[in-house]
């Protein structure tokens, strides 16, 4: 899991507000992303239509579980979102001279 993938998901839900929403709504928390199966078939079809959305098949099931998490608390607020931004410029930065106060990525290179 990466927070480029976190990202790329963010924007892809914004564009699918009912997903966003049962992402959001989600508690099941003993199963768990990974484990859920939805017995509310209208429920179930979201479900389904959220994994043929956001899995890029890249993830094991822990990774799968770990970034609808993420992208959950993301959502509700308790990762804000700036501070998400942060996380992803710092995985995303190449730049030698960066002056984000946050991004220590090259900070050992820095003169
Ligand atoms: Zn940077």
């Amino acid at each position: 899991m990466s927070f480029t993938q976190i990202k790329t998901c963010l924007d892809i839900l914004e564009k699918n507000p009912t997903i966003k929403n049962y992402i959001v709504q989600f508690n099941f928390n003993s199963s768990g992303f990974m484990y859920t199966v939805e017995r509310d078939p209208y429920k179930n079809q979201i479900n389904q239509q959220m994994n043929e959305l956001l899995d890029d098949g890249s993830h094991s099931g822990a990774s799968w579980g770990m970034m609808l998490r993420t992208i959950q608390a993301i959502l509700n607020g308790v990762l804000p979102y700036e501070e998400f931004l942060d996380y992803y410029h710092i995985e995303q930065c190449e730049n030698k001279q960066c002056d984000n106060e946050k991004c220590k990525k090259y900070s050992n290179t820095k003169i």
